[in-house]
């Protein structure tokens, strides 16, 4: 069996299960935010009753992330109907924006965009911060109200997006039909060269097979390259499954996993037992791609979906109005790191946001020095408009005051994950999307850059 195999079949109770079959899955963690948590509240109040109670409420994990830091009362509304219905459960994992259980949120839009104005408990962007706060276990399933859920599948987990209706029942039972997808298999030779990011390893393969090119298939990446990226990057390998519509990605667990996954749950207190999955050794594919990831360049998805792959050096007519970092598969502080080293001594010719994804990555980039400078203080010295305020922000447009949502047709480059018409804003608006490092060059040329012509200088 392949690995998403041998998970569904450990979830269901059974010894073996095979592509096609439908089984029903035990949950072990069922994450939702604040748009699609008051809708699946909604059907498990209507399905199982005003005073039914959820199934595990150590098993959910609520984590409000989308429409935070915007005037539009209907969004802080929902943070508010989060926090009453964990209130009301007993629900464990809640990652407020606010500290007073009892409060209400309102984003003080005189306060400006950029300074934080969350509390202790506030996360950041929820598949980030699963991993981050200790939700993520191999050998585990995973269901999320969020498409871009199939991230966690970079920890060895069978992780997938749902939609409220199913998150509903699963919030009443804790169980839910799959079918077992078939898998794909995409072997990752050698080692990325300077330049070059995980995003590209992902843009490559999108390229490859098209933006429906794994439709409701599991997206398995192997083979001895995976050894030399860091969680982080499998993080980003993983979360863009869904561009090419697949059900899950999943990556094999080894030191790193196991370093990463116990240093969280211990921090946070989750629960530290697991059991990872193995690799059999005869496999079932449906598609095979070998991946030499030395000789991966710069890559783009250009405008207007994920599948239209270039490679940047052949995009440098495209000229742009905005760059934009952030976002769950591009806001990582090894995203920031990887985009800084770019843009250090250098200045940006075009508007440039960045949103980290979480409250810890704000904290990390500012209080990493090189030289005598934080990472942070060299963005702001480049022209980066930073903002404490991590969260999605502009990666799916959100109200119309939403930190460097594209409110007029432009052309961006950006490190988020989606670009269909109208994904960070305006719907005439072209996004191109590439990694970090392609991201800063853009920024300072003001057009279509590829990264390794900074790093000779
Ligand atoms: S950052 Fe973007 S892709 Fe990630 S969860 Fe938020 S909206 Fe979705």
């Amino acid at each position: 069996m392949t690995l998403t195999e041998k998970i569904l079949a450990r979830a269901c109770g059974k010894k073996r299960v095979q592509a096609g079959e439908n089984v029903w899955v035990k949950a072990d963690v069922l994450m939702t935010h604040d748009v699609c948590g008051p809708g699946t509240i909604g059907v498990f109040k209507r399905e199982f009753g005003n005073d039914a109670k959820v199934w595990d409420r150590g098993k959910v994990v609520i984590i409000p992330d989308h429409y935070i830091f915007t005037s539009d009362s209907k969004s802080n509304r929902n943070v508010d109907i989060l926090r009453e219905f964990v209130k009301e459960q007993g629900i464990t994992y809640f990652y407020d924006v606010i500290d007073d259980p009892d409060g209400h949120w309102v984003f003080d839009s005189g306060k400006g965009m950029l300074k934080r104005q969350y509390g202790s408990h506030y996360a950041g962007v929820c598949h980030t911060a699963l991993p981050a706060k200790g939700h993520t276990r191999p050998g585990e399933i995973l269901f999320g109200t969020d498409s871009h859920t199939c991230m966690a599948g970079a920890f060895n987990l069978f992780a997938t997006g749902i939609g409220n209706t199913d998150a509903g029942f699963v919030l009443g039972t804790g169980k839910l039909l799959i079918k077992v997808p078939e898998t794909m298999h995409f072997r990752l030779e050698g080692r990325l060269q300077p330049g070059v990011m995980a995003k590209d390893i992902i843009l490559h393969c999108i390229g490859e097979i098209g933006f429906d090119g794994a439709t409701y298939r599991a997206m398995q990446f192997d083979g001895p390259g995976v050894a030399s990226l860091s969680l982080d990057d499998r993080m980003t390998v993983a979360n863009m499954a869904i561009e090419a519509g697949g059900k899950n990605a999943i990556f094999p667990f080894d030191a790193r996993t196991a370093e990463y996954v116990d240093a969280r749950t211990a921090l946070n207190g989750t629960t530290q037992a697991y059991e990872p999955v193995e690799p059999d050794r005869k496999q079932k594919f449906v598609y095979e791609l070998a991946v030499n990831l030395d000789a991966l360049e710069p890559t783009v998805a250009c405008h207007p979906n994920p599948g239209q792959r270039k490679k940047a050096k052949e995009l440098g007519n495209i000229k742009l109005d905005r760059a934009y970092i952030g976002s769950c598969t591009g806001g990582k502080t090894s995203d920031f790191v990887e985009f800084a080293r770019v843009l250090r001594g250098k200045r940006v010719a075009i508007d440039t946001f960045g949103v980290p994804a979480t409250p810890e990555i704000v904290r990390d980039l500012q209080t990493t020095y090189w030289g005598n400078q934080t990472i942070w203080n060299i963005l702001l010295g480049a022209g980066v408009q930073m903002t404490e305020n991590a969260g999605c922000a502009a990666c799916l447009g959100g109200p119309v005051d939403t930190f460097g949502r594209m409110n007029s047709p432009m052309t961006c480059i950006s490190a988020t994950n989606r670009n269909f018409p109208g994904r960070m804003g305006h719907k005439e608006s072209q996004v191109f999307l590439a990694s970090p490092a392609t991201v800063a060059a853009s920024a300072i040329a003001g057009k279509i850059t590829d990264p390794r012509e900074h790093l000779a200088n």
